[in-house]
């Protein structure tokens, strides 16, 4: 089948007790035995959730994956990735990247022993240079935050598999509506599903999915050990957003590209980072890797971090905010917002960087927002 119509109907069967056409929301935290030990589904809810298992089947079905394990959130999901590692190995990742991943590999894993190199991946004679003994595994997010970066999955793959490693590509930005890693070769996708799969932000949630059963055993297992286990509800706002995720991100695509085209026209704009745009750095490599380019737009601004704290102040319609991938329009300053963290670090973002996540409202709704917002005051 494809992928709309695994979408809404992979784990998604109806009901069988009652025919109801939603997979009810499990609100259970142990379940009756019939004998000691003798258990129906399982023992305790942190094992395993009906709703949440429903959630994992869809999800390893979008990714054209055997396995999915979801999580409370995209970093309890990152968390149990890294947790796969032993003290002494070498993550490699990006200079371009979620803030709050970095923030763990140097500022919780640092100290058990897991050390972190920074390179830009989507060079890949950087990413040679940058090898070293004890480089387990390799992390990449394509299109990239904040700078939409593009990195080539299969030839990364190549390259760590060459050398013992494990790719890993947090998928959240694209959907594997626009993208699926690991059939490129990536060995482990991470999603945060807080963003585009739930698209409404109303929750807030994680997921590891693979295809390495030794992988998936192992993330199961700390799934339980650990306990960052969604919620049933979650699991099930997250499944009724995926189920929309085609016809959403067709339209955030859609709005994305006007959005793009206005302010590349716009004096105010001294640059435009968007993967869909042919002077965009890895143009070539984002159209054959992807499905389309997605619906988050980063801009540079004339006139620095003043002109950027300004235009995001100003906007209506885009709500100034963190976060991205919901149904509603967000704009934020990463340099203040989203990548505070990485002050002063090789992750820093330049101060006149706007970032928006294009939402699916009306269009010129929105062109007129950006409009308004960037007129030079009187
Ligand atoms: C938001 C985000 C995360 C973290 O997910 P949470 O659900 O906020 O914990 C990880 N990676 C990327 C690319 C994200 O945008």
């Amino acid at each position: 089948m494809n992928f709309s119509t695994r979408a809404i109907h992979a784990g998604q069967d109806p009901e069988v007790m009652t025919g109801a056409v939603n997979v009810p929301v499990f609100l259970t935290s142990t379940y009756a035995q019939e004998a000691v030990g003798k258990v129906k589904f399982a023992d305790y809810a942190r094992g395993d959730n009906p709703t949440r298992a429903a959630l994992e089947t869809v999800l390893a079905s979008l990714e054209e994956a055997q396995f999915a394990v979801a999580f409370s959130s995209g970093l309890s999901a990152v968390d149990a990735v890294i947790r796969t590692l032993t003290p002494g190995d070498r993550v490699l990742m990006s200079t371009d990247a979620y803030g709050g991943t970095y923030r763990m590999l140097t500022k919780v894993f640092g100290a058990w022993g897991i050390h972190t190199d920074i390179v830009d991946i989507s060079d890949i004679d950087a990413v040679k240079s940058s090898w070293r003994e004890g480089t387990a595994l390799v992390w990449v997010e394509t299109p990239s935050n904040p700078f939409l970066r593009i990195v080539d999955i299969a030839a990364v793959a190549a390259l760590a598999h060459e050398n013992g490693a494990k790719l890993v590509v947090d998928n959240t930005f694209a959907t594997p509506y626009l993208q699926t890693p690991l059939t490129l070769g990536a060995d482990i996708v991470v999603h945060s599903t807080t963003k585009y799969l739930g698209g409404h932000s109303d929750v807030i949630g994680g997921a590891v999915v693979t295809n390495d059963p030794d992988v998936a055993e192992r993330v199961k297992f700390l799934q339980y050990a650990v306990g960052a286990v969604p919620g049933p509800l979650d699991c099930y706002l997250v499944m009724r957003g995926i189920r929309t995720l085609g016809v959403r991100m067709d339209r955030h695509q859609e709005n994305a590209a006007k959005v793009v085209e206005m302010l590349c026209a716009h004096p105010q704009v001294e640059r435009v980072w968007y993967p869909g745009l042919t002077s965009h750095p890895n143009h070539g490599i984002a159209k054959s890797q992807m499905r389309g380019f997605g619906g988050m737009v980063s801009i540079e601004l004339v006139g620095g971090a003043q002109a950027a704290r300004q235009f995001a102040e100003g906007t209506m319609v885009f709500t100034l905010a963190e976060s991205l991938g919901g149904v509603e329009s967000l704009i934020e300053v990463p340099a203040l917002m989203t990548h505070l963290s990485t002050s002063g670090s090789l992750l820093e973002v330049p101060d006149n960087l706007v970032r928006l996540s294009v939402g699916i409202e009306d269009a010129d709704d929105l062109l007129a927002d950006l409009h308004e917002a960037l007129s030079p005051r009187a």
